[in-house]
């Protein structure tokens, strides 16, 4: 599987799985620093960047964002803190 940009630490360690009780919730863990990140499959849109369907709606603990996988550009939605 290839790995992803992680939008935590920026390393090249970020990858996926689907998550079967809560399907279609994906799972996104960073290998380097621990990062978690939930995504929701039918949150997708457009990058602005890239224009390509790559961006996903990422959700942690504090905050949504929206996250290009092609580009990796963050955009904040609204913190949750
Ligand atoms: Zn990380
Ligand atoms: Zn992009």
């Amino acid at each position: 599987m290839a790995t992803q940009i992680c939008p935590n630490c920026k390393e090249d360690n970020f990858t996926w799985k689907v998550d079967e009780e809560e399907s279609p919730l994906t799972i996104w863990d960073c290998g380097s620093c621990d990062y978690r990140a939930f995504e929701n499959e039918s949150d997708e849109r457009n990058c602005l960047k890239c224009e390509k369907k790559t961006e996903s709606k990422l959700k942690d603990s504090q905050k949504e964002y929206w996250w290009c996988s092609n580009c990796n550009t963050t955009e904040l939605i609204k913190n949750c803190t």
